[in-house]
């Protein structure tokens, strides 16, 4: 009984929330006995529900009949398209995102709010019926690209929960962090996939983008203290070496650093690496500089935050996915025959030929890359 039974005190009102399956006479009983009064839900905390059931429609009903409030306030019919566009960006379609930065909204919720900011903006009332100019896509295109800069709910709220995903994996020193950790059993740094048990709404809300999240982080590789070697997702292509390994049952059970795999000379120990690992991953590791203990620590990046134009950014992920069209991207999608290389005439052109080994990119990468650091 003890675990079904969850209480909350505040100052002013002593609550508590029993299980649905508990007995009527006991709820009475304990509520009676305890001096708290009984109700169905918790109400909300700091201005988010308190979800223990699942989420549906109607639990966030609340920030659609906010908006309606506001919307009642506003005589409609006097204001200018520019005014209601004003209102509608600044005030309506500010409304849902407390509440969207910890929960996954329903998507008819998120439709129903798209709706009612149209209608607004387009000077729709029950009353009147109206014409939507504009569809409402092309609305939420960035002004320079020609729309009005609205935000789609869903996709706002998708960045949102993908922003806690992120840190989790970075801002380990936060208390909410370590405690999600302990609770969900985090493992490693940057899991393969989350726990998905009986989890919180939060927690479900992240797992859905898990994997997107996953994508989008880079692991810089420092001093190699922290980045584990076999269950770490460092090496581009590859995924964590635990899959790849030629003796799975030599892998220990715990943590182990990049730099264990470094010789005292520096350079990977390859004699060790060879012992465990298939050709093709050697080559892989070969491209990448031996952690250092004069190397910052290791770190991991969401390619978002790098400090670079956005159109490079978007480079990088495209690299990253290898959705770059190399010729043999373009022949996989047989916009082309040949695989080759047209300017070093290299058997394959593919991204890791593009960046980093077609001759005319080795030398400008010799020449901005410091001796030392190579
Ligand atoms: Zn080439």
């Amino acid at each position: 009984m003890e675990r079904d039974v969850f209480m909350s005190a505040t100052e002013a009102q002593a609550h508590e929330l029993v299980d649905l399956n508990v007995e009527h006479d006991l709820k009475v009983n304990t509520s009676g006995g305890l001096g708290f009064s009984h109700v169905d839900n918790l109400g909300k905390y700091l201005g988010v529900p308190l979800l223990h059931q699942r989420v549906t429609k109607e639990t966030f009903q609340y920030i659609v009949d906010n908006m309606r409030k506001k919307l009642a306030g506003w005589k409609s019919k006097l204001l200018s398209l520019a005014d209601r566009i004003t209102l509608a960006k600044g005030v309506l379609a500010t409304i849902p995102i407390y509440a969207m930065q910890s929960t996954k909204i329903p998507k008819g919720v998120c439709h129903e709010m798209e709706k009612i900011i149209c209608n607004f903006g387009w000077g729709k009332t029950e009353e009147k019926k109206g014409l939507n100019l504009v569809k409402w896509d092309y609305l939420c295109k960035e002004m320079k690209n020609g729309g009005l800069g609205f935000k789609k709910f869903d996709c706002l709220n998708n960045a949102f929960l993908m922003k806690i995903g992120f840190n989790l994996v970075k801002k380990t020193d936060h208390l909410w962090v370590q405690v999600l950790r302990v609770k969900y059993r985090w493992k490693g740094k940057l899991p393969i996939s989350l726990y998905e048990g009986n989890t919180s709404c939060l927690w479900k809300g992240v797992c859905g983008f898990w994997s997107m999240v996953r994508d989008g982080v880079i692991w810089n590789i420092g001093n190699g203290a922290s980045v584990d070697f076999w269950r770490d997702n460092w090496i581009k292509d590859w995924g964590p070496l635990i899959n790849s390994c030629t003796k799975p049952k030599c892998i220990p059970k715990q943590h182990v650093p990049l730099k264990d795999f470094v010789s005292p000379s520096g350079d990977w120990n390859w004699p060790i690496l060879n012992s465990v690992l298939p050709r093709p991953t050697i080559l892989s590791i070969s491209a990448y500089k031996p952690p250092s203990v004069h190397d910052r620590v290791d770190s991991a990046r969401w390619i978002w935050h790098i400090l670079v134009p956005q159109k490079l950014r978007v480079f990088i992920w495209l690299g990253l996915l290898d959705r770059i069209l190399t010729n043999e991207n373009r022949v996989r999608r047989q916009l082309t025959t040949d695989a080759s290389c047209m300017i070093c005439e290299s058997s394959l052109e593919n991204i890791d030929h593009v960046l980093r080994f077609c001759t005319p990119v080795v030398a400008i990468w010799i020449y901005v890359i410091k001796v030392e650091m190579r």
